[in-house]
């Protein structure tokens, strides 16, 4: 592994953020990351993306909330409806 460009890097930062690759590429990587906004940036907004879906899906919808986000939604449905 000698030297990494952005454009081959996106696949193997996958890879990479998967922790699959071997160590010798992960360190090169690393190095490259280290130095490089973009790949800086895709790293960072990579690792931000499965946190916000975790915290989306972490709690389940409390039931009176659900209840009362159905008929909230019924009402405006219907209003919509019976325009
Ligand atoms: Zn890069």
């Amino acid at each position: 592994m000698n030297e990494i460009v952005c454009a081959t890097g996106v696949e193997l930062l996958m890879d990479y953020l998967e922790g699959v690759l071997p160590a010798d590429v992960r360190a090169a990587l690393d190095e490259h990351v280290a130095g490089c906004l973009r790949c800086t940036a895709f790293v960072e907004s990579y690792r931000a993306t499965p946190r916000i879906l975790r915290d989306a899906t972490a709690a389940p919808l409390p039931a009176d909330l659900e209840a009362s986000l159905k008929a909230f939604l019924r009402a405006r449905t219907n209003a919509f409806r019976s325009r």
